[in-house]
C-alpha cells in the first residue's frame, strides 16, 4: 500500500480495513433519525448510528464515546461556530487534549474549554474554521465538521472504579439516574439549534472476566483517535462488562518504515500498537490480525514473477503468490512478519479473515492445475485452459480452491504457533452455506482442520458445526443491526445458538451501556454455568411457554442430571409467562437465575420478564 495516499483515500482504506476486520459480512446499516450527537466507527461516517430514543445509557463508572456534529441549516458560512455542552451532575466529558499528537492530521479538533457551573461541567467546543452551509454530512458522506468526545460517569466514593485515574481524588456528586446532556450551537449572527440528550445510569452489574467462554470485542478505528486516558477509560469500561478478549488489526512494520514524513501511517501504526499494549496492561487477551492479509490473498513474499499467481488470462497477478508455491516453500517471510507483529501487539492469538472471492481469477499455473487434476481426478488438467476449467469443472475447481485454503490456513496456523508459544489460530468467515462458499471460498469441512476455533456469520450454525467436525464455532453479533433494546436477548441468543463456545460482539464504539449491560449479564451467565455450557445437547422442545414473545432454550447436561432452561423475552413489553418443563419428575430441584429463588414445582416456572431480558431455570437431580 502506498503510504502517500491523500487523506480521504487514507480514510477509505481505514474504513475498508475496519469493515473487513469485522463487518464485511454484515447487512447494510440502517439509518435512524439524526441528532447532532450520535455514534459511529470512523470519522468518515462509517456506521453512523443514533442513540436509540435519544438516550445515552451509561454503565456505573463507565465511559461512552460519541460524535458531535456542527449543523448549519443556513445558506451562509458561519464563523466563530461553537457548541456548548452542559453535562449532567456526576458525569464529565473527558479532556480530549493531546489526542492527535501522533497524527499527521487532525479531524476537526475544536478548541475545548472545560469549566464547572453549579456543580455541572460545561464544555465549550470552539471550531476554528468557518462552517459551510449544508446538512450535517459533508460531500461523499464525509463529516466535514464535528468531533469525538468521551462521556464518563464519575466513580462515586463507595464504588471506586478502576476507570478512575489513579490517585485522583473525586468529590463529585454521584451521577443522577436520569440526567440531560444539553447542547447549544452558536455562531456570529446566528443562534443554532439547542436541545438535549437524555443520560440514564444503569443498575450496577459488574461483568465476570474469569469464565470458560470467550467474550470478544473487535477494536474499531476510533480507539486510535483518543488520547491514552480516554482510550483507557473506554477499554476499562469494556473490560468491566466482562469482555476478556480484544481483536486488534494493524498495518505491519514495513509500511511504517516506508511511510513518508507526515503520513497518517506514521501516527496510526504506532498508536494502534500502543493501544494493544494498554489492553494487555488492563488484562485483556489479544487477538491480532494483519490488515494486509485480512480477507485477501496478500502475504509478504518475494514478489518474483515466477512466484506470483497466474490469472485466468495467463498473466501474473500483482502481489498475490501462487498458493501451491506459497504453501510448499514461500510462507517463511510471512511467518516472520506475523511473529514480529504479534510480539509488537502482545498477541495471544492470530485471526485470519477468509473472505476471498477470487477462486475464478487465479491461480491457473501449471502447479495449481496439476494439483487440481490430482485432487479431483481430472485427466490432463495441466492442458486445460482457465476458461475450460471454469466452464467444464466449475464446481470441482471451486471446491479445489476451498481445499487449497485449508492448506494456506494451515500454514498461517503454524506461523501463529511459531510466533508465540501457546498461541491459537482462528478463522473468520461466512458460515457453511453454498452462497458463502462461492462468495468467500469458505468450506468449513476443510477450514475446520486448519484452525483452533472458527467465527462465522450468515447461515446456519448447526450445519456449520457439523461441517467443522468438532472444531469449536463462535457466533458473532453485529450490534449496529439493533437500534433498540434488543441487545438484552440478542447476545445470549447468538451465544447459545452458535454452540456456547464464545461470542464476538462488534464493535467497540457502538457500545452504549445497554449492550455492555447485556454483555455483563452474559459474562456472569458464562461463569456460573460453565460446565453445562461446555458440554450439553439442546432439547428446546422439552419446554413450553404460554407467551408468543417468550422463547425457552433447553440445555441438557451429558448424563441428564442437570438442565438449564434459558428463557428470553423477545419483546419490548414486560411479560408474565409460565414455562412448563417436560420430564421433570421426582427428585429434581429447580432454582431461578439470577434471583436464586427456589421453585416449589420444578416442572413449572412462573416468570415476570422485563423487556428484552433473560432468566434461566437451573435444574438438577
Ligand atoms: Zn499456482
Amino acid at each position: 500500500m502506498c503510504p502517500t495516499h491523500n487523506l480521504r483515500t487514507a480514510w477509505l482504506i481505514l474504513a475498508f480495513g475496519c469493515l473487513v476486520a469485522s463487518a464485511a459480512l454484515a447487512r447494510p446499516i440502517s439509518q435512524g433519525p439524526r441528532d447532532i450527537i450520535h455514534r459511529g466507527i470512523g470519522p468518515d461516517g462509517v456506521g453512523d448510528l443514533p442513540f436509540p430514543d435519544s438516550t445515552i445509557w451509561m454503565r456505573r463508572a463507565g465511559a461512552q464515546a460519541f460524535i458531535i456534529e456542527c449543523a448549519n441549516p443556513t445558506q451562509a458560512d458561519l464563523s466563530n461556530y461553537s457548541i456548548t455542552l452542559r453535562v449532567p451532575a456526576g458525569y464529565e466529558i473527558m479532556d480530549p487534549s493531546g489526542r492527535f499528537d501522533k497524527w499527521g492530521f487532525q479531524i476537526n479538533m475544536p478548541e475545548v474549554t472545560r469549566t464547572t457551573e453549579d456543580g455541572r461541567q460545561v464544555v465549550k467546543l470552539a471550531f476554528r474554521g468557518a462552517i459551510l452551509p449544508g446538512d450535517m454530512d459533508g460531500d461523499d458522506g464525509y463529516h466535514r465538521y464535528g468531533t469525538l468526545l468521551v462521556l464518563r460517569a464519575l466513580p462515586t466514593a463507595n464504588g471506586a472504579s478502576a476507570a478512575d485515574e489513579r490517585g485522583v481524588a473525586r468529590t463529585a456528586p454521584p451521577p443522577a439516574d436520569d440526567g440531560r446532556l444539553e447542547y447549544a450551537c452558536l455562531a456570529d449572527n446566528w443562534t443554532g439549534p439547542s436541545g438535549s440528550m437524555r443520560v440514564r445510569l444503569l443498575p450496577d452489574l459488574p461483568g465476570a472476566i474469569d469464565k470458560p467462554s470467550m467474550l470478544l470485542c473487535p477494536v474499531d478505528w476510533y480507539l486510535v483517535h483518543f488520547n491514552e486516558a480516554e482510550a483507557r477509560a473506554l477499554l476499562q469500561t469494556v473490560h468491566d462488562a466482562g469482555f476478556d478478549t480484544l481483536h486488534f488489526s494493524n498495518y505491519h512494520d514495513e509500511l511504517l518504515q516506508q511511510a513518508e514524513e507526515g503520513s497518517w501511517l506514521r501516527g496510526f501504526i504506532p498508536t494502534n500498537r500502543e493501544r494493544a499494549r494498554l489492553a494487555d496492561e488492563l488484562g485483556f487477551r489479544i487477538i491480532y490480525s494483519l490488515i494486509f492479509d485480512w480477507g485477501k490473498d496478500l502475504v509478504v513474499f518475494d514478489n518474483l514473477p515466477e512466484h506470483q499467481a497466474t490469472g485466468s488470462d495467463g498473466n501474473p497477478v500483482d502481489r498475490i503468490p501462487c498458493p501451491e508455491w506459497w504453501v510448499a516453500e514461500g510462507y517463511q517471510r510471512h511467518w516472520e512478519t506475523m511473529a514480529r507483529e504479534m510480539d509488537l501487539h502482545h498477541a495471544d492469538m492470530y485471526m485470519r479473515g477468509n473472505e476471498c472471492n477470487t477462486w475464478h481469477r487465479y491461480c491457473f499455473c501449471d502447479r495449481c492445475r496439476r494439483a487440481f487434476g490430482d485432487a479431483k481426478q481430472v485427466p490432463d488438467a495441466e492442458k486445460l485452459t482457465a476458461e475450460a476449467i471454469l466452464e467444464q469443472y466449475r464446481d470441482e475447481w471451486l471446491d479445489f480452491r476451498c481445499m487449497q485454503y485449508e492448506r494456506v490456513c494451515q500454514r498461517f496456523r503454524e506461523g501463529a504457533y511459531q510466533a508465540r508459544p501457546g498461541s491459537e489460530f482462528s478463522i473468520y468467515s461466512g458460515l457453511q452455506d453454498p452462497w458463502c462458499k462461492e462468495k468467500y471460498t469458505t468450506d468449513w469441512r476443510y477450514l475446520g482442520n486448519s484452525c483452533d476455533w472458527a467465527v462465522g456469520v450468515i447461515g446456519d450454525y448447526g450445519v456449520t458445526r457439523e461441517a467443522l467436525g468438532g472444531t469449536p464455532l463462535m457466533g458473532r453479533v453485529g450490534i449496529y443491526h439493533s437500534p433498540t433494546q434488543r441487545y438484552g436477548t440478542q447476545l445470549m441468543d447468538c451465544y447459545l445458538d452458535s454452540g456456547a463456545y464464545g461470542l464476538r460482539a462488534f464493535a467497540l464504539s457502538y457500545y452504549d451501556g445497554r449492550i455492555l449491560q447485556a454483555a455483563a449479564f452474559l459474562s456472569n451467565f458464562m461463569a456460573r454455568f460453565g460446565d453445562i455450557l461446555a458440554n450439553h445437547t439442546r432439547h428446546d422442545d422439552w419446554a413450553q411457554t404460554d407467551s408468543e414473545s417468550v422463547k425457552a432454550r433447553v440445555l441438557v447436561g451429558d448424563d441428564d442430571r442437570t438442565r438449564l432452561v434459558v428463557v428470553s423475552n423477545n419483546s419490548g413489553e414486560s411479560v408474565q409467562a409460565t414455562v412448563t418443563i417436560a420430564g421433570v419428575e421426582q427428585g429434581w430441584h429447580a432454582r431461578l437465575y439470577p434471583s436464586g429463588e427456589d421453585l416449589a414445582d420444578p416442572a413449572r416456572a412462573f416468570l415476570t420478564l422485563a423487556p428484552w431480558s433473560v432468566q434461566a431455570v437451573e435444574l438438577a437431580r
